[in-house]
């Protein structure tokens, strides 16, 4: 009986570490239309102070205007998407015009960035979107949890919409555009670290859930594959 107590014992002890690591939640926070002169360097202080790496998707006329705000966020660590260079909506688009769209941006870049998703503006998407995207070798990222962050000043609404609606494996879609959305997504980041969750870049999440991306192929969340 005391060889089975202890027997029992070990598998408890055993089982909570594993058990642990099962549950570890993860989530990636997306900001789109930066760089923003007035307010990434804001947010980028925000994300230093807690250790925390997120996914910016910028814009090429952005990167002309900031290219150190730019240059900042690659030396930071965090990860760099395509959101076009005009910002114009990418779907209705010839080919060409999406391609160049992405070639002008990356020519702005900084050395040795070289970014595998594209966000099309609005997340507006087509054939062309696709093809493109598939003949440079970029995946589409798209989103799980919009708080709508840019059409309010209410930083408590957006902090509820994605606190109510974050679960692992998802993708939050910000912008780091104005005073209410970078104090709402550094509290959201205060608040996902309480409930333990690994906030990390989108890459990065793609990487945990062992999904290798696939260009031209768009991606909104990676959950778990039981779940
Ligand atoms: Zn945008």
């Amino acid at each position: 009986m005391r060889r089975i107590l202890a027997a029992l014992l070990c598998l408890g002890f055993l089982a909570f570490p594993v058990r642990g690591a099962e549950e570890q939640k993860y989530v990636a926070l997306t900001f789109d239309d930066g760089p923003s002169g007035k307010y990434t360097h804001q947010l980028l202080d925000g994300l230093y102070d807690r250790g925390v790496k997120a996914t910016f998707l910028l814009c090429g006329y952005r990167i002309k205007d900031y290219p150190d705000i730019t240059q900042r966020i690659f030396d930071e660590g965090h990860e760099i998407g395509f959101h076009g260079y005009s910002h114009k909506n990418m779907k209705d688009m010839s080919r060409r015009d999406i391609a160049a769209e992405i070639i002008d941006t990356q020519a702005m870049l900084p050395e040795g960035c070289k970014p595998v998703f594209l966000r099309p503006p609005g997340g507006c998407c087509g054939d062309g979107v696709r093809q493109v995207a598939e003949a440079r070798g970029l995946a589409i990222l798209s989103w799980s949890v919009d708080p709508r962050d840019w059409a309010t000043h209410d930083t408590a609404a957006i902090e509820q919409s994605v606190l109510k609606n974050v679960d692992d494996g998802d993708i939050v879609l910000l912008h780091d555009m104005t005073t209410s959305s970078v104090k709402a997504a550094l509290d959201i980041v205060d608040a996902l670290l309480e409930q333990n969750f690994r906030i990390v870049t989108v890459s990065e999440l793609a990487k945990t859930r062992g999904v290798s991306l696939k260009p031209g192929k768009t991606y909104a969340c990676f959950p778990k594959k039981d779940r």
